[in-house]
């Protein structure tokens, strides 16, 4: 039987790859716009990096993780998410000692073990940011608006943007115990994962899926309603930023971050049209992260978005995909010596930056013809025998139908000529 690829995987040939460029192109442009710069690690660390820096109260490091161990008997994980991998560069390679704050950001796939299902996957990507050494609440509505900016520019509609805060070490321990108490005689109607959360991390269950869990936290303490003095002042400032951009908002008291360290702002991105996978983007706060995998006291804050999701509603909305400004060109050329003319000019064509191709396969001027047509090639440069007994070359516009012969070692001075013209007529 053929070998097929592992559940939760996909592969994206062409036809799909050029939205997946689309949208790479827009996001480096923006991430530019605002002086945030790329950053790659490694797509596996050590395991112990997320058990500290996403937290083992977490889905991820409790049950997504593909963890194994090397040859050398080192516990390896392939990154679930990033942020842990961008602290541990800032710390490892001293960042923190360069002017603050760091602006980052990151395209790249992630893994982890889920049950799949639509929007879901095994391998996704994730488009992320991250702002090391800055806690002004500019930096949170700055950051916020890097997405917004995002989805303008391609054109996704039907999003919302949802902010909350989740207070801090301080003011948590009071949120704790209220919640604690709340919930004391109904720990039992709890589903399974927010039963082990009542001890672990019971803020989560206020944003557990669950419609049990749902039901029973209706009146539930939320963390907005114990915030210290500071949490408060932070948060209103955010709004204040967001307003003055002019960002539409919605306070959800009941959104959590599923990691350990998030404080203060967390934020995510609902879309309308793509199901129950609707969250296509999600962040926060998390001052504390970059102390806890070993570094200096460093706030933070960071978002994720997935790639796959932001493609599935744009294709959902039929958003128009840019249009394809390149020109191609194809040689089609009958005979040996025509073929060798030819292939010397497609080469001469590709050195001007022009899109060239020829017919590989030795195949008739009319296979060759439909081929021009399938790539969509603006123009064909015909090289059959006639033409080169003359020393000339047809040059077909694909679009407009018409054509014109050309001497052979002008037929570049030619294209080059035309595509100017039709670019300062655009
Ligand atoms: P969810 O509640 O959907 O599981 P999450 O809280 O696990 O989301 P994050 O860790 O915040 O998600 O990741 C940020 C974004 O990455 C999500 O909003 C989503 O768009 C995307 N994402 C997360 N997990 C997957 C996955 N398995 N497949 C595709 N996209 C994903
Ligand atoms: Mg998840």
């Amino acid at each position: 039987m053929a070998i097929q690829r592992p559940k939760g995987t996909q592969d994206i040939f062409p036809g799909i790859v050029e939205k997946w460029h689309y949208l790479e192109a827009h996001i480096r442009k923006v991430c530019s716009d605002f002086g945030y710069q790329e950053i790659r690690t490694p797509i596996f660390e050590s395991t112990e990096l997320f058990q500290r820096g996403v937290g083992d109260t977490t889905d991820i490091v409790n049950k997504e993780m593909y963890t194994f161990l090397d040859k050398g008997q080192r516990s390896i994980t392939l990154r679930p998410e990033m942020t842990a991998s961008v602290c541990r560069a800032y710390v490892e390679n001293k960042l923190y000692s360069q002017p603050q704050p760091v602006k980052l950001y990151y395209m790249g796939p992630m893994f982890r073990y889920e049950n799949t299902q639509a929007g879901r996957f095994r391998q996704f990507h994730q488009f992320g940011a991250e702002v090391l050494g800055g806690e002004d609440p500019l930096v949170d509505a700055e950051i916020i608006q890097v997405i917004w900016e995002l989805y303008r520019r391609i054109g996704l509609r039907g999003v919302e943007v949802h902010i909350n805060s989740v207070g801090c070490p301080v003011c948590r321990g009071e949120h704790r115990e209220r919640l604690h108490s709340y919930l004391q005689d109904r720990v039992a109607e709890l589903c399974q994962d927010c039963q082990s959360r009542f001890e672990r991390n019971p803020m989560r269950i206020l944003d557990c899926k669950n419609r049990d869990c749902q039901r029973l936290t209706v009146g539930a303490p939320t963390t907005l309603e114990t915030l210290c003095d500071d949490c408060k002042e932070h948060f209103d400032k955010v709004q204040h930023y967001l307003r003055i951009l002019e960002m539409p908002y919605k306070i959800n008291p009941k959104m959590v971050r599923g990691l350990d360290y998030y404080q203060k702002t967390a934020f995510e991105v609902m879309a309308e049209g793509i199901g129950a996978q609707s969250a296509i983007c999600g962040g926060g706060r998390y001052d504390g992260l970059v102390e806890e995998i070993g570094g200096p006291a460093t706030p933070g804050i960071g978002f994720a978005m997935g790639m796959e999701r932001i493609l599935a509603v744009l294709e959902k909305q039929q958003a128009g995909w840019e249009d394809e400004t390149d020109y191609k060109v194809v040689v089609a050329a009958l005979g040996e010596t025509a073929r060798e003319k030819g292939f010397q000019l497609t080469m001469e064509l590709r050195q001007a930056n022009i899109s060239a191709q020829m017919d590989l396969l030795g195949r008739g001027l009319k296979s060759q013809m439909k081929h021009a047509d399938r790539v969509q090639a603006r123009y064909a440069v015909i090289i059959g025998e006639e033409e080169l007994a003359g020393n000339i070359a047809i040059i077909r516009d694909m679009k407009l139908g018409d054509q014109t012969e050309t001497a052979l070692e002008s037929v570049k001075e030619y294209i080059l000529d035309q595509i100017n013209q039709s670019q300062r007529e655009v």
